[in-house]
């Protein structure tokens, strides 16, 4: 389980460029997701007459059912510039996985409750950080992609494409570097170094 909240209204359309394609996952809502304040933002974004098109649906971390869904949508799909995605961590990185060469964006950022998080089945993670680097990283975490949770770059250690904490698994850095590639946003890696604000991170035991 888990809690989601909006990423400031700033940030959310700077992200947005060109038309958008929304995604709402309602999968684990009765938690909490931020509904009212999504509802007005993509109103907002709808007045600019560059919304596509919105899917709300449960679930978008269950793989079966969101290639079914994002195949009967797939004309916004491909008339958006960029996919703009209302869920946790996790369920961002499924969409961005399924659409390769989409710019897949995060509007939440997700903060932990102890619990199972969403239905995946293990192909992606995500540690609740409360400040998601997904819109900075083509979509796939980068503190569970990478053996130490760097977030502002590959530590030098990789050998081959593998990671030199885990050989056994490749260097998440590397995979983000060939993500942002495929949908021409290398320059995302000159942007400002990432400190991360360690008091996202909720004690719900408090
Ligand atoms: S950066 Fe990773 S851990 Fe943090 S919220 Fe996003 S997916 Fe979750
Ligand atoms: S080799 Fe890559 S995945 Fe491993 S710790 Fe270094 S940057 Fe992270």
């Amino acid at each position: 389980m888990l809690i989601t909240k909006l990423k400031d209204q700033e940030t959310i359309v700077s992200l947005v460029t060109g038309k958008v394609f929304i995604l709402n996952c309602h999968g684990c809502k009765e938690v909490s997701f931020p509904e009212q304040e999504a509802n007005a933002l993509q109103k907002e974004l709808q007045a600019t007459g560059n919304v596509t098109g919105i899917l709300t649906t449960d679930y978008i971390c269950n793989p079966e059912n969101i290639k079914l869904r994002l195949s009967y949508r797939q004309s916004e799909i491909d008339a958006a510039d960029t996919v703009l995605v209302f869920s946790c961590g996790i369920g961002v990185q499924t969409i961005a996985e399924y659409l390769p060469g989409k710019k897949v964006v995060a509007a939440c950022d997700t903060v932990p409750l102890p619990g199972f998080q969403g239905v995946t089945p293990l192909e992606y993670d995500c540690k609740q950080c409360g400040e998601c680097y997904l819109n900075i990283t083509g979509g796939i975490c980068p503190l569970t992609a990478c053996s130490k949770s760097l977030v502002n770059g590959q530590c030098g250690g990789a050998k081959n494409g593998m990671c030199e904490v885990d050989p056994t698994m490749e260097c998440g850095w590397e995979r983000i570097y060939r993500r942002l590639k495929q949908v021409n946003r290398l320059d995302m890696l000159k942007c400002p170094v990432q400190i991360r604000n360690y008091a996202t991170k909720v004690d719900v035991t408090e």
